[in-house]
């Protein structure tokens, strides 16, 4: 979108944030790069770690996909858009969704990917404090082979998640959207960045398995 489009104020909190909000060092590209760095390396990590021994392990490639799915709904749901949390509820609701409206939904520069990815501490939060006790929950049930299935799932599920929101917050015209599913990903979080929706639907990024669910899919 030219910028002379954006909504006045989108264009006044994108530049007050611009001009306060994070050091004249960040470099969007980098945040990118590192973040994905960090999560191929755990998985590549997990990898090393696992030899799978029988056919019902690999049952928890899809098992863990869909606790992931749900994890990253409540979180969205409940931590991220609540405003008694009150760090995540800046982060996410007051900052991610004023920059970003669904009349204003794309980055100018990849440095507004500061307002796109996760920070480190919110990455440490999800894998470390969110994923960790439900990756060594399953391996003390299911044994120490599912233990790092599942973490390999849910650090992918991180990563993907990273990729598709970037994505949906790229222009129209840039190439990734030859993909049709990206083009639907964008299009249905979108609905998710309307200020009167936000708080009631479209809470999945990666694949809206639990907006079906739990009857939050908004779709016009
Ligand atoms: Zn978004
Ligand atoms: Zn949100």
């Amino acid at each position: 979108m030219p910028r002379s489009n954006l909504p006045p104020s989108v264009m006044k909190m994108r530049e007050d944030y611009r001009s306060k909000g994070f050091s004249p060092f960040y470099s969007g590209k980098w945040h990118l790069f590192l973040s994905l760095f960090f999560a191929l390396g755990l998985v590549i990590f997990g990898f090393t770690q696992i030899k799978i021994e029988s056919w019902w392990q690999c049952l928890f490639i899809p098992i863990t996909f869909i606790i992931a799915n749900i994890v990253e709904y409540v979180a969205h749901r409940f931590l991220l858009h609540q405003s008694k949390f009150k760090l995540a509820y800046r982060e996410h609701t007051l900052l991610h969704h004023f920059f970003f409206t669904h009349e204003a939904l794309e980055i100018e520069s990849t440095q507004d990917f500061h307002r796109v990815l996760f920070s480190p501490y919110a990455v440490f939060f999800f894998i470390f404090i969110i994923g960790l006790p439900v990756f060594l929950l399953l391996g003390f049930i299911f044994g120490q082979v599912v233990g790092w299935v599942s973490f390999i799932v849910g650090v992918s599920y991180y990563a993907f998640y990273e990729v598709v929101h970037t994505c949906c917050h790229l222009p129209d015209k840039h190439w990734v959207f030859a993909f049709p599913a990206l083009r639907f990903l964008k299009k249905f979080h979108s609905f998710h960045h309307d200020l009167e929706l936000m708080k009631s639907y479209n809470f999945n990024v990666l694949f809206p398995l639990s907006d079906v669910l739990f009857g939050t899919y908004y779709r016009k």
